[in-house]
């Protein structure tokens, strides 16, 4: 093996982290990862890592139709044994006849951005397919079934692997806490482990970023940290094994949803009023439970709340037998839910990849590709190509407007 003359640093051992910089090393860098402390110790094992191409925003549907791609052919891009992903689909429901005119003129545009197979359904066609859906609270739905997903797990593990196996290097328990830069550009990083030096430098810490974003001397970009919750309902005898595993990931109008998680039990999470934390939380609150979001809080706490708000649409759920865990992670958001995939305007070889507003599993795959292409360019583009396609990179931008953005946001 010859050694790469160019050498990339990645900071951040996450989804994002180890598909970049599996690209990059696909793309001829050498690469060293550093990770604060094991990988997918962040959001990334702490995520539904549901997979939808169902957005607003025309470049995310093509580039979640890329993700989809690369998750699918999993052997042939990554190497890995087991495919990550699972195509239950997506079914978004509406009780509102606004928003469902608003779903039905966004299946028109998602249609002409390529997702030929993502679908309007009136009540009646909807139960139809899925029996599990109460025609009457409901005036409507959008479904995808190539939507899905994934094992996030094997996403990181197997990436990783392959940086390896490649060559590269990964670091855990490695946190980034000081640069050094020369004449403008950032030339080397510190960890306990030592001082490590490199050409470019990538930034894939997502819900850290403020704070990794200063160690780096980067501009500070909004990306607010916001606690987010999963819950664990237990089927017990009111839904077959198979009737659970067959149930796509499942938007109700409330905004409540839930995927199966195995055979005996729903994930199920539902967005709440957060704040900003970016500057304060540690590695450890990612765990913090607060009392409110606890399954064993009883019938006033969230989780009691978001089971009866996806029963209300989902009669057989009312018949589950209980909620049996909570997970908790952050999401990294930025004011138009949209993340950053650009180079950062103050440190000329420094990659932002951050903000992922909780949508950082499934956008992996074209987050590592747009980063390649950046790369390779060594500067900021204007559009990269995706499935053969244009995919214009303004959403992604440093410095954007930052009014609008995507409007399908769970
Ligand atoms: C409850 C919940 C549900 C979600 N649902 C979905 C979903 O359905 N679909 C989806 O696509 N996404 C979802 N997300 C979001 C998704 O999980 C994240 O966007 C994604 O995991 C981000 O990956 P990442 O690699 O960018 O960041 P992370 O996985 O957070 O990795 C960042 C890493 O940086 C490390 N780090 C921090 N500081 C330093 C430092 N100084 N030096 C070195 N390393 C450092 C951290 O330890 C961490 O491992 C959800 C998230 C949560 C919390």
């Amino acid at each position: 093996m010859t050694k790469p003359s160019r050498e990339a640093v990645l900071v951040g051992g996450g989804i994002t982290g180890t598909l970049t910089a599996h690209a990059l090393q696909q793309a001829g860098w050498g690469v060293t990862l550093l990770e604060a402390q094991h990988l997918g110790a962040g959001s990334s094992s702490r995520t539904a890592a549901g997979i939808r191409q169902q957005f607003s925003t025309r470049e995310t549907v093509l580039g979640m139709r890329y993700a989809v791609d690369v998750y699918r052919s999993w052997a042939d891009t990554v190497g890995g044994e087991v495919s990550p992903i699972r195509q239950n689909g997506y079914l978004f429901l509406f009780d509102s006849e606004d928003g469902w005119a608003r779903a039905q003129a966004r299946v028109q545009d998602q249609r002409r951005w390529g997702l030929t197979e993502v679908e309007a359904l009136a009540p009646g066609p909807l139960v139809e397919r899925f029996p599990f859906v109460d025609p009457e609270a409901i005036v409507g739905g959008t479904w995808c079934p190539t939507d899905g997903f994934l094992a996030p797990e094997i996403v990181y593990n197997d990436a990783a692997a392959a940086v390896r196996a490649g060559g590269g290097r990964v670091l855990q328990g490695a946190p980034v806490t000081g640069s050094a830069h020369a004449g403008g550009r950032l030339v080397a990083v510190d960890t306990p482990k030592g001082r490590v030096e490199g050409d470019l430098f990538v930034d894939c810490t997502n819900a850290w970023t403020r704070r990794v974003g200063a160690v780096l001397g980067g501009t500070a970009l909004p990306v607010a940290a916001l606690k987010r919750y999963l819950w664990f309902i237990e089927r017990g005898d009111a839904m077959s094994a198979e009737a659970l595993l067959a149930m796509p990931l499942t938007i109700s109008p409330s905004g409540a949803y839930c995927r199966p998680e195995n055979a005996g039990s729903l994930l199920a999470g539902w967005k709440h009023e957060a704040g900003d934390v970016s500057a304060s939380f540690t590695y450890d609150d990612q765990d913090t439970v607060e009392p409110e979001f606890f399954h064993r809080s009883g019938t006033e706490a969230r989780p009691f709340e978001a089971w009866m708000a996806l029963a209300e649409v989902l009669p057989p759920l009312a018949e589950f037998a209980g909620i049996s865990a909570t997970t908790a992670g952050f999401y990294g958001t930025t004011p138009d839910h949209n993340p950053f995939l650009d180079f950062d305007p103050q440190v000329p070889n420094l990659l932002r990849l951050v903000g992922f507003s909780g949508h950082g599993a499934m956008f992996g795959p074209f987050t590592a590709r747009v980063a390649a292409a950046l790369a390779e360019a060594g500067r900021s583009l204007d559009h990269v190509e995706v499935l053969g396609e244009q995919a214009s990179l303004a959403p992604f931008r440093i410095g954007r407007a930052l009014g609008g953005g995507e409007a399908m946001v769970i």
